[in-house]
């Protein structure tokens, strides 16, 4: 079955357009057979990986070809390791994403997967290797196992419970009047957006692709919230190659590599450390990000005591 690749502003458009009669996610993605914008060599092979390793080597890419967006990227993941990618708005981040899943072509450099050139392999296999956590998950009318089991459709009952148990989804589910057979979704019990991204890794757990790809939420979670989701991904990243948007510094502070993006190039790169002691644009961000973070406790104390 196809898995969840598709530009999420896309995917919304077509959730929204489906979500009063939809059936199953297979109906979600016949939808989907749009002509795709870039297409397969005649007789690409599939990918074959073998590791995990990523590597982008002088990557440049505009959407037009009177802008740059990406100026010559590159950097290597090696297998099972956290690469975390920080940058402002704009910055390119969710277009180096796109360029992995070979949504669009690079017009220079290249993108090799343990040494394959993404352009040369077949976009199916390419897309199976990678499984997303989407900043927005898509929850159809069903239980809440069933939605998680959309991660591979033929994972049993226990193989679910453990994704879901890996996801640290588990105490939640406890709470819930049918436990995991409980209907969420539009019709359902609705749920945040800090759990809703938990059950997009436990779909990505057990799919179990070599790579993974996590789009995290912009939106503010609570500090339970936050801790879950990033537990969660350190069960992820402990056996898969990882990338990671992150805007928050929690999910950054423990990644191997932290690319900081600047309008389309790499101004800053390494471990957390290293880049705090080198006191350039990440450690102004990890700065303003504690001032934040130490204003919203304020804050929150200051409502509490009212
Ligand atoms: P954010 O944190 O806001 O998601 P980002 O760092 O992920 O930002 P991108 O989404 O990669 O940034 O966008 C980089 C630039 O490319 C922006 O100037 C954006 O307007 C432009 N851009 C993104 N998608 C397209 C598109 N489909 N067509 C044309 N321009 C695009």
């Amino acid at each position: 079955m196809m898995q969840i690749f598709i530009p999420l502003n896309f995917l919304g458009f077509v959730y929204r357009e489906m979500k009063g009669s939809l059936a199953n996610i297979e109906k979600m993605f016949s939808l989907l057979e749009v002509k795709p914008a870039v297409e397969d060599a005649p007789g690409a092979p599939e990918l074959r990986v073998t590791e995990g390793r990523i590597e982008f080597d002088d990557v440049h890419f505009g959407y037009r070809p009177d802008r740059e967006i990406l100026g010559g990227i590159t950097f290597t993941v090696q297998p099972r390791q956290k690469l975390a990618i920080v940058g402002a708005s704009g910055a390119g981040k969710s277009t180096l994403f796109k360029l992995l899943f070979r949504f669009y072509d690079t017009t220079g450099g290249r993108i090799l997967v343990d040494g394959q050139d993404i352009r040369t392999v077949s976009q199916e296999s390419l897309r199976r290797a990678i499984g997303v956590v989407p900043q927005d998950t898509v929850l159809f009318n069903q239980s809440l196992l069933e939605n998680v089991r959309y991660g591979r459709v033929d994972a049993t009952d226990a193989e679910v419970m453990a994704a879901i148990r890996h996801a640290q989804l588990a105490g939640f589910v406890q709470q819930l009047p049918e436990g995991a057979h409980t209907l969420v979704g539009e019709r359902g019990l609705k749920l945040s957006g800090g759990e809703r991204q938990r059950v997009a890794i436990a779909r990505a757990l057990l799919k179990h692709p070599p790579i993974m790809v996590f789009d995290e939420a912009t939106s503010s979670l609570d500090s339970h919230s936050e801790r879950g989701i990033l537990e969660a991904l350190r069960q992820v990243a402990r056996e898969q190659t990882t990338l990671v948007i992150a805007h928050r510094l929690s999910t950054v502070v423990d990644a191997d590599t932290i690319l900081v993006l600047d309008e389309g190039r790499i101004v800053e790169q390494g471990s957390h450390a290293r880049l705090l002691a080198q006191d350039g644009h990440y450690a102004a961000l990890w700065r303003l990000q504690q001032e934040e973070r130490g204003r919203a406790e304020i804050d929150a104390v200051q409502e509490m005591s009212s």
